[in-house]
């Protein structure tokens, strides 16, 4: 990549209003079949055409095409039943009503690999697509059949590389797995959660990151962070064993998170997707509290690891509001790109 602070979201991007029902999580579709595909579609030029027009460098399908980051994934594999309900506490957090795994996990066919192509026929721009991680996969169903999180942790690896692989062939710059549950269950994570993630990224030809967050501003989250003291150090606990891994890229909350920002020099050597957009209120930054957060984190990364990114997916947002928070990131890098060229 040529441009210095390259800029990308983390993930999701409000959907327009005749697509599904705006401002919320798990948002239904408002049509179906084939027109749903079309709407898809549609859906994804347009918030490809914002993301272009605020900007934007690596840009993503703004998960236009899928109803929830993990559970869209997961409702195209086998094994797995979404009639059969189970209310679980989920990232140690929150109850959720979740499907039911009854039986041996397999992918029939490919998930996103379609709408990837798709995307890929439309920009030249590097395109980043997001992948739910094996761990935070686990944690977001009820396994009644391998009663055991590290081996259908390692099953959903080997289905995810699987698509990861065909993501790549079809032009896919990086492939992202989504990973808020790394920021809870500390001794999985480093006993099999990464192992589990380099599995799932065995073999790719295209760049591999990683996100983790304390997750999109809705209530469950908000009141789990009013929790955690005046100092976020969760990331202290996996960052050294991150380091050691083969992935390339770590995307990170730091931009009004009381995550002090010199645990990312834990990851030294790593590029870092720096987050520096607050997905949790709707005030739009000013390009200057961009550059500020850029810069505090330009002690502890090279510049040229340096990736400004938003906190985490801004689907709950308006897209008036999302709009405004891209143009403010664009902005603030562009800020500190000139310092840097002086
Ligand atoms: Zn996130």
């Amino acid at each position: 990549m040529k441009t210095l602070l390259p800029t990308s979201t983390a993930g999701s991007l409000p959907k327009p209003g005749w697509l599904a029902e705006p401002e919320k999580l798990w948002s239904a579709w408002k049509m179906e079949g084939e027109a749903l595909h079309k709407a898809k579609q549609d859906a994804l030029c347009l918030i490809l055409h914002e993301q272009q027009q605020a900007g934007i460098d690596i840009v993503s399908d703004g998960e236009q095409t899928r109803q929830h980051f993990v559970t869209t994934f997961i409702e195209h594999l086998n094994g797995v039943d979404f009639a059969q309900r189970k209310t679980v506490k989920i990232r140690d957090r929150y109850e959720a009503s979740v499907p039911t795994v009854f039986g041996a996990v397999s992918r029939p066919k490919s998930v996103f690999v379609e709408q990837a192509r798709f995307l890929r026929q439309q920009t030249q721009n590097p395109i980043k697509w997001a992948l739910p991680g094996p761990l935070t996969m686990i944690d977001t169903l009820y396994d009644g059949y391998y009663k055991s999180r590290e081996k259908l942790a390692f099953e959903f690896a080997e289905i995810l590389n699987q698509e990861a692989r065909e993501l790549a062939a079809a032009g896919v710059d990086i492939i992202q797995f989504d990973e808020p549950a790394f920021n809870v269950f500390f001794d999985e994570v480093n006993d099999w959660g990464i192992a589990a993630l380099e599995q799932a990224m065995q073999g790719l030809t295209c760049e591999t990151a990683v996100h983790i967050c304390y997750g999109y501003g809705i209530k469950a989250n908000t009141d789990w962070k009013s929790t955690l003291g005046n100092e976020w150090r969760q990331y202290e606990a996996i960052f050294p064993k991150l380091q050691q891994s083969s992935v390339d890229l770590i995307s990170l909350e730091c931009h009004n998170s009381k995550v002090p920002i010199e645990l990312i020099e834990l990851i030294r050597g790593k590029k870092v997707m720096v987050g520096a957009i607050d997905v949790a209120n709707s005030s739009i930054e000013t390009p200057e509290e961009v550059a500020e957060t850029l810069r505090k984190a330009l002690k502890y990364v090279d510049a040229e690891n340096l990736y400004p990114c938003t906190n985490c997916g801004m689907a709950p947002l308006s897209r008036d509001i999302a709009r405004g928070k891209l143009k403010a990131l664009t902005k603030g890098a562009e800020i500190v790109r000139n310092e840097l060229a002086r």
